[in-house]
């Protein structure tokens, strides 16, 4: 077996068949030609498997160490596909921090299907074990979380899920298989918006979902193509096309992540950082110990009293933007933007701060990033 950054270039199906093109090809065609009547030939149709999919589902099983990937139309699609496993009456242990649009899947989606939802801090494991019923199934949550990047011990959760015969669903969004493979930690279906870093250029909007259960596989390939939220074969295309750089990508993601930590923790206008990274980040063993890099995601707020919103604009190289994991360093601030839509009494309790400031940062020159940070805090002065 090839080492990871190997396989992001040479897994899966990286070389055609037929032809031998050292690029996958974007079979870009709904139907199959079928030379025998009621065969069951490999290819029919291209909701229930086309090959430029193929081979990005056949990477991705590769990269989280599953059996099985599935790619969807969007991380959302994956996340609504993977819960249509479950049925009315079933109950779900969900991490306190996840995705906005999983919150309002789960709140105004799958509620209404009859499916129960309990929200845990999952870095609290007798907190988890606390909210086990008799009708829970499965435990989900994203490490490290959207904004605060808490850190929950996959190991640990999933120790705990099996001795209570739960599934554990990881969304892996924000670590990617670079750095963090939930199924080998014993979770056993992993879900990503490769909208993220897994595409990596902010072009495409697309879904993954791998699990290492063979029955979990079948039924998720019987979903695929029963709810169709299926990725075209361009979109394919293009995530299998990103991921062959992620690792070169994370590389300078990191280390620019760290030096714009460096630098903010230089700064007055800063009151406080939250980076993995950092030895005195409260998740910072169990990070630690479970993924190889600490990506670059980083949260820091603004001392009280600061003017976020004229930071936020006076910046001229970073954007303004949501989203995250695109070669390009993008800003926002969650107070308004990602979790604009969660009352302010709960935000505030949870730790979002109307200070709080989230960034992706990019792969830039480090340099040309912190110049801007540091322009734009001047104007705060
Ligand atoms: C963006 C995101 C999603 C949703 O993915 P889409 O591709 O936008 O549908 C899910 N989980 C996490 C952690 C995300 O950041």
């Amino acid at each position: 077996m090839t080492k990871f950054n190997t396989q992001l270039i040479h897994g899966g199906n990286s070389e055609d068949p037929t032809t031998g093109a050292v690029s996958t090809p974007i079979y870009r065609a709904s139907t199959f030609h079928q030379r025998v009547l009621g065969g069951h030939p490999k290819w029919e149709y291209s909701r229930t498997g086309n090959p430029t999919r193929a081979a990005l589902e056949k990477l991705m099983a590769q990269l989280e160490e599953g059996v099985a990937g599935f790619a969807f139309a969007s991380g959302s699609a994956a996340i609504a596909t993977v819960f249509s496993m479950y049925s009315r009456g079933d109950h779900f242990i969900v991490g306190k921090d996840v995705y906005g649009g999983t919150f309002r899947l789960i709140n105004q989606v799958l509620k209404r299907f009859g499916m129960e939802f309990m929200v845990v801090d999952t870095r609290d494991l007798a907190a988890i074990e606390a909210a086990i019923q008799d009708n829970t199934v499965a435990i989900y949550f994203e490490t490290p979380t959207n904004p605060l990047l808490q850190i929950t011990d996959v190991r640990a959760v999933t120790v705990l899920a099996r001795r209570h015969h739960l599934k554990t669903i990881v969304d892996n969004t924000f670590a990617t298989p670079y750095n963090q493979r939930p199924l080998t930690l014993g979770a056993d279906v992993v879900v990503h918006s490769a909208t993220k870093y897994l595409a990596g250029h902010s072009d495409v909007v697309a879904g993954i979902a791998v699990t290492n259960d063979a029955a979990l596989a079948d039924r998720l390939a019987f979903l695929q193509n029963s709810l169709g939220a299926t990725l075209g074969p361009d979109d394919s295309w293009l995530v299998q096309r990103g991921i062959k750089t992620l690792a070169a990508r994370m590389r300078i993601h990191e280390e620019n992540a760290a030096a714009v930590v460096a630098f903010l923790q230089s700064d007055a206008h800063v009151a406080k950082i939250y980076y993995p990274v950092l030895p005195d980040f409260p998740g910072h063993a169990v990070a630690a110990k479970q993924t190889r890099g600490f990506g670059a995601m980083i949260a820091f707020e603004l001392r009280a009293g600061l003017d976020v919103k004229k930071f936020v604009e006076h910046l001229q190289l970073i954007d303004l933007a949501e989203s995250l994991g695109g070669i390009e360093s993008l800003i926002e601030v969650p107070a308004v933007m990602t979790h604009g839509s969660i009352p302010r009494a709960v935000r505030l309790r949870d730790g979002i701060s109307d200070e709080l400031i989230r960034l992706s940062v990019g792969i830039e020159d480090a340099a040309d990033i912190i110049a801007d940070l540091k322009q734009a805090l001047g104007r705060l002065d």
